[in-house]
């Protein structure tokens, strides 16, 4: 992105957000060169990858399915709504640095699970539960004891919910 200022190409974002649904995204961004801070609008689908559905249909990334996801392994958790949106906006200025044209939903839910794992183990477990749609219990119970084997975080020794969770799949 040019400066509109000095027309230089040393520029750099420091501030992404979306607006409106998470259709565009607004980025602040400041010239190496003049030191200008400028902003600008840019449409997510241009820089977004295509999410492949387990059934192989292309959908539009959606960052909302992930804030979905997210409030339902995070029921009854310490975790605020703002937490969850920071993950979401996290995974996706993630996909908009990669060059991926498409990526596999799979994969998206193995980055939710990744910054919930050490964030929450009762809501990673929940949410691994419906996303990594564990093909059996064993698979299940590993997974698990793998989670238990480790130094639970003060305030997370409520483990009774780990063996029902409540989620539902979101698609
Ligand atoms: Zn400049």
């Amino acid at each position: 992105m040019r400066c509109p200022f000095c027309t230089s190409e040393n520029t750099k974002v420091i501030d992404s957000r979306s607006k409106q649904d998470g259709f565009v995204i607004r980025r602040r961004r400041v010239c190496d060169e003049c030191g200008s801070r400028f902003t600008t609008y840019e449409e997510i689908g241009d820089l977004l990858p295509m999410v492949i559905k387990k059934d192989l249909r292309r959908e539009q990334f959606n960052r909302q399915k992930i804030i979905h996801g997210l409030q339902q392994a995070c029921q009854k958790r310490p975790i605020s709504i703002e937490v969850i949106e920071s993950i979401a906006s996290d995974i996706e200025h993630h996909l908009m640095q990669s060059s991926e044209r498409e990526i596999n939903s799979r994969q998206i839910g193995e980055e939710v699970m990744k910054r919930l794992q050490d964030m929450d183990q009762i809501a990673y477990v929940r949410f691994a539960s419906v996303y990594r749609e564990f093909r059996d219990i064993e698979e299940f119970m590993d997974e698990l004891k793998g989670l238990l084997n480790k130094p639970v975080p003060l305030g997370l020794e409520d483990t009774e919910n780990v063996a029902s969770p409540t989620s539902e799949p979101t698609t």
